[in-house]
């Protein structure tokens, strides 16, 4: 990895590009994943680079459904393994769900080198590599591809960084979709049950804080958590939280003063 200097300005956001770029060299990130995070990064910085209170009540929802599922899955692509493989590995744990890799430019080399990762991290199982045998209808990408015991037979699935077809076609099968997407205007965002408006690097680790607290829950509770939950509110709430801010800052644009 390139050498980034402590007190440069954006050094978290370089640190997590270069993870990226770094998954991308060893094979398991797909070179689109590095434009689908450049699109996210656009959006982290109109909402201020920083988890708003809507995306927590998202947050709450997502747990809540994960710990009253039969069969939890979270799904797994090149870019979740490169930011953030610890947190899934400990969300699954907490939340009881199973990993599963699923890729949209599917190669056998990069599923495995994803699980591989995955299992470095702790996990004790993960799904979608040999056994990727089933298919979701409808879905014409590699995505399509799923494990039975797995994504096949989830009653809740967490797909953070998801496409819109496949979103649409896992609500097609009754299944409940949580979905991590910092742009609130995505067809993913808007397709979800559940939608979470933040950047993984945020909502992974809030989460699993979420889930520890919530797990002494009882069932009523947390069906009352989710029944409250209004998706399409969610995403009004932060697109008008991107608009005040907007307005704000063009009220009061701050250039940076360069002494030469
Ligand atoms: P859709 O099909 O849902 O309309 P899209 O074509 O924009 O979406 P992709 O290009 O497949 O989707 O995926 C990129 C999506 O992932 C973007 O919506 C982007 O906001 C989101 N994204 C990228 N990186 C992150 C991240 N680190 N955290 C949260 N969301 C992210």
């Amino acid at each position: 990895m390139h050498e980034i200097p402590k007190n440069h300005p954006r050094y978290k956001s370089l640190i997590f590009r270069e993870k990226l770029v770094q998954g991308f060299r060893d094979g398991y990130v797909a070179i689109q994943g590095l434009i689908a995070h450049g699109r996210g990064e656009c959006f982290d910085y109109l909402i201020g680079e920083k988890t708003l209170e809507p995306a927590i009540k998202s947050m709450k929802a997502a747990i809540a459904a994960l710990l009253l599922a039969e069969k939890p899955v979270i799904s797994v692509n090149g870019n979740i393994a490169a930011l953030t493989p610890a947190e899934i590995v400990e969300l699954a744990d907490e939340v009881n769900a199973a990993i599963e890799v699923n890729l949209f430019y599917r190669t056998e080399d990069r599923a495995e080198k994803i699980a591989k990762i995955l299992y470095e991290y702790g996990a004790k199982e993960v799904l979608g590599i040999k056994d990727a045998t089933a298919t979701i209808p409808e879905l014409h990408s590699e995505r399509r591809r799923v494990s039975p015991k797995g994504i096949l037979k989830a009653d809740v699935v967490l797909v953070p960084l998801e496409d819109g077809d496949r979103t649409e076609a896992l609500r097609k099968l009754g299944k409940t979709v949580i979905a991590i997407d910092l742009n609130p205007l995505s067809r993913t965002a808007r397709a979800a049950n559940i939608t979470i408006v933040d950047n993984v690097i945020r909502a992974m680790p809030k989460m699993i804080e979420l889930a520890k607290e919530m797990k002494s829950l009882n069932k009523n509770e947390l069906q009352s958590i989710l029944n409250n939950y209004r998706n399409e509110e969610v995403l009004a709430e932060i697109i008008n939280q991107i608009i005040l801010r907007l307005t704000k800052l063009s009220s009061n644009v701050k250039t940076l003063v360069i002494n030469p």
